[in-house]
């Protein structure tokens, strides 16, 4: 009896599959459900599943803090559609997106066209920079198409070229001594061991035809080319991630970085050769003797490899001004000093990570900025000024990378993301123009920018520092 229901059963339900065999056709318009967006994606959900098609980055216009940003790609999987950003957003940014027109379900129907406020997961932090240059260096977020990750492994082909006109001369694996185990050591001590340099070199001369007198700053390229092609036979490129020539002492005193913004790419050894660098004996203050090696030209190699990390010059200055902006601070102004980097790079280049950045919003900050040199709770405070300018604050100490600086104390400094022309200004202490003045000591304070920021006490090796609005 139950089996012959059972069997009823099927053929009723049979017959109703085939009721349903020819549906109504699907009218309606698949619905945004919801876009969030956590670093550089924003995912969008709709009611039903999407045609692939969706259009191209191009179609989907995105504003993060109100400034148009640039969509890299996009991909739709079932229901959801996942746009990717030139650049990463952090929690404060505010960020909406217009889907393409051409979005629609699999059976046609075009969604609605609407923009809507994205709800952001991103990383806690607050970041000017989203407005900056879109890519290479700047002090925008880091752009991961156009340079190099500052986390992680790099492996560095270290190439030595000489000319007919000034021939290499120098014992190679000395001169390899005494470049670049330097320049991998401050990497990993400033990056707290978050970014290992991996150097391989070729112990040969490789000669260069054009005549080293001929080859100015900016015009270096074509050694790279030719070093390259030159070290191919010899040399196995694979799994390099940048090239570095390092000329002979009488070649050339300027110094070049190459990014693929403004460099074609290499290829060699199967291995798309991007990014580079030239290190001419470039001297560190005074103009360098004839024969001689600069001793600190390490000092360069950081500077330039820093470079391919995205950070930008900080040593341009107006006709008629004396001072750097940025002075002795940072490589990327004078380096000199084998000092440190600012907190900011280091934290565009992810040796802090965002919580170690605080953010004025309304109420004041008050917390203990730990040096630079030190991967402490808080690393600087920022106040940010505009969509790509940022007032930083940050504890600097004369020890680690920092030992040779001429003074301790709070640095106060202008970041904007949107110039690669001083794009960072110190706001000096006493007047300008004495550069150990720049940082504020206990007891003082900085009043500009509509920003207050006291300088309370030492707290061991940091500063407890307090930011308001003015
Ligand atoms: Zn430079």
């Amino acid at each position: 009896m139950r089996l012959a229901l059972a069997v009823t059963l099927l053929v009723a339900l049979s017959f109703g599959d085939a009721a349903v065999a020819a549906p109504k056709p699907d009218r309606t318009p698949p619905v945004i459900r919801s876009a969030i967006a956590q670093g550089a994606n924003i995912t969008l959900s709709y009611s039903e599943s999407l045609d692939p098609r969706a259009g191209p980055p191009s179609a989907f216009e995105v504003l993060v803090n109100g400034v148009s940003t640039n969509v890299r790609s996009v991909a739709v999987q079932g229901r959801q559609i996942r746009v990717r950003l030139a650049r990463s957003v952090w929690s404060d940014d505010a960020v909406t997106i217009a889907p393409s027109e051409r979005v629609r379900d699999r059976a046609g129907n075009r969604a609605r066209f609407s923009r809507l406020a994205a709800r952001n997961a991103s990383p806690v932090g607050c970041s000017p920079g989203l407005a900056g240059k879109p890519s290479g260096v700047s002090e925008a977020l880091r752009d991961p198409e156009t340079t190099l990750s500052g986390v992680g492994k790099l492996r560095i082909a270290i190439l030595f070229a000489d000319f007919a006109d000034a021939p290499g001369d120098e014992s190679l694996p000395e001169l390899y001594d005494q470049l670049l185990p330097p320049t991998t050591a401050f990497f990993r001590t400033s990056s707290f061991g978050r970014l290992s340099i991996e150097t391989v070199f070729l112990p040969r001369w490789l000669r260069i035809s054009a005549a080293s007198r001929t080859i100015g700053a900016g015009g270096q390229m074509p050694i790279v080319l030719e070093a390259i092609r030159a070290a191919d036979p010899f040399f196995d490129f694979s799994g390099i991630d940048a090239v570095e020539v390092v000329l002979s002492r009488d070649g050339s005193t300027a110094a070049s970085a190459y990014l693929p913004d403004f460099a074609p790419t290499i290829v060699a050894d199967g291995t798309r050769l991007r990014f580079s660098t030239v290190i001419g004996n470039a001297a560190l203050g005074n103009e360098p003797t004839a024969g001689a090696r600069e001793p600190n030209l390490w000092r360069v190699i950081v500077h330039e490899t820093a470079h391919l990390l995205g950070l930008p010059d900080l040593y341009q200055t107006l006709p008629g001004e004396s001072l750097e902006p940025v002075g002795s601070w940072d490589p990327m102004a004078s380096p000199e000093l084998a000092q440190d980097f600012l907190a900011w790079h280091k934290l565009k280049l992810g040796w802090f990570d965002p919580p170690q950045l605080r953010c004025l919003r309304s109420k004041p900050v008050e917390a203990t900025l730990t040096p630079v040199t030190e991967s402490g709770q808080t690393a600087a405070i920022a106040v940010r000024l505009s969509n790509d300018r940022a007032l930083v604050v940050e504890a600097r100490r004369r020890r680690g990378c920092d030992a040779a600086l001429c003074s301790d104390g709070v640095l106060v400094y202008e970041v904007d993301a949107s110039t690669s022309f001083q794009p960072i200004t110190v706001r000096h202490a006493k007047e300008r123009g004495v550069e150990c003045s720049a940082p504020y000591a206990v007891g003082t304070s900085y009043r500009g920018d509509g920003v207050l920021v006291k300088i309370l006490a030492e707290v061991g090796d940091g500063y407890r520092v307090r930011v308001s609005r003015q």
